[in-house]
């Protein structure tokens, strides 16, 4: 795990929580929604995890995500009334623990995790690691796997032409809110226009959270996504705070358009005031313009305590993070020695840098909710 990762990991829980039964005497059950002929989606929530889909091919069942590992004998119960066959291949759609943390009951027993390369695990086990895309044919059925980058940076879009499905992953929802941290505005944006794209009206459009829809659920989402944001600017331009924004009757009623299954009316006043700030820190959080022109002398390595590298680069409005040599994430400046991590929350981390008298960089430190790691610059 490296440090400033951690908050990807507080991100899935802060998305599955709401699904958490408040009545822990009724066992949690997965429910099988058979949508054609060798094609099925397993719902989860309740704490069992993400959505799964199930796409059936001449000698082997090919899984999209695989819940939580405390789910796996049920997933695997649920599986044995689809069909005996094997597990082949498991894609993830992203690394969330409600998708992922089932995969290794699959694993042991010979399956191929398919996934983009930012995410994490390379070298576990046998995988298909892919930068754009790749393109697979499983006992004559064709899966195709897209990189997008929306909730997180290895988000996947898994397209199966001969089902006439696409499963997104947490880049949509049908009900929830939309969980856009990584890629921002333009990314989530990007994702339901890649689907738009793809899609035709017949498309099943499966979402990691909640039921399926179509087409035009997609757009549906995409409206009220777009009337979001602008509401947001708009508030947010007017100096409004947080708290004055969630009890804003405009952005609220913008906010029940993302509940398209029916399954609840509105968000929990705690989600909904979450989902305002980290709509704000994603998106509202603007760079400091006087240190934007100096942005080149922070770039770098640095080196923990424990020997763990800290790699700076150059982007566009701010400078890219990686860790042990995965990708991070983007920070922009919010002062020259505070840099804050789009999509995060006071207290879910950021990166302060330190100078010695002449002005030079020589340390950056990740500082998270109770403690911080601090990095010495190493010349390179
Ligand atoms: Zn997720």
């Amino acid at each position: 795990m490296t440090r400033t990762g951690l908050v990807l990991l507080a991100a899935a829980f802060l998305l599955s929580t709401p699904f958490i039964s408040a009545d822990a005497e009724s066992e949690p059950q997965i429910r099988h929604h058979k949508i054609a002929k060798g094609f099925h989606v397993l719902y989860g929530g309740n704490g069992l995890g993400a959505s799964v889909g199930v796409i059936e091919t001449s000698d082997s069942l090919v899984l999209v995500d695989a819940m939580r590992d405390r789910t796996t004998a049920k997933l695997a119960a649920a599986l044995q009334e689809i069909s005996d066959k094997p597990v082949s291949h498991v894609f993830n759609t992203h690394r969330h623990e409600d998708h992922t943390s089932g995969n290794s009951a699959f694993v042991e027993q010979g399956a191929i995790l398919v996934r983009q390369a930012n995410g994490p695990g390379a070298g576990e086990g046998r995988q298909i690691r892919f930068e754009k895309k790749v393109i697979l044919n499983v006992g004559g059925v064709r899966f195709e796997a897209y990189s997008v980058q929306s909730h997180t940076p290895e988000d996947a879009l898994i397209r199966v032409p001969a089902a006439n499905v696409i499963f997104l992953g947490d880049t949509f929802t049908t009900n929830w809110h939309p969980t856009f941290y990584s890629g921002g505005e333009a990314g989530q944006l990007a994702v339901v226009e890649r689907v738009l794209a793809l899609a035709d009206d017949k498309t099943v459009i499966v979402p990691g959270h909640g039921n399926v829809t179509n087409r035009q659920g997609v757009i549906v989402y995409r409206d009220a996504f777009r009337d979001w944001m602008d509401r947001m600017r708009e508030l947010a331009s007017a100096g409004w705070t947080a708290d004055q924004m969630a009890a804003d009757v405009e952005l609220k009623s913008i906010s029940k358009r993302f509940l398209q299954d029916g399954s609840r009316d509105e968000m929990r006043p705690a989600g909904y005031r979450r989902f305002i700030k980290r709509t704000i820190s994603t998106e509202l959080t603007t760079a400091n313009e006087s240190v934007l022109p100096h942005l080149g002398e922070y770039v770098g390595t640095y080196r923990y305590a424990d020997g763990m590298l800290l790699r700076v680069e150059l982007a566009e409005g701010g400078l890219t993070i990686f860790e042990g040599g995965q990708l991070s994430g983007h920070v922009i400046p919010l002062s020259k020695d505070k840099f804050h991590f789009p999509g995060r929350l006071e207290g879910e981390g950021h990166l302060t840098f330190q100078f010695d008298g002449g002005g030079n960089v020589t340390g950056a430190t990740y500082v998270g909710e109770d403690q911080s790691w601090p990095a010495a610059r190493v010349r390179d």
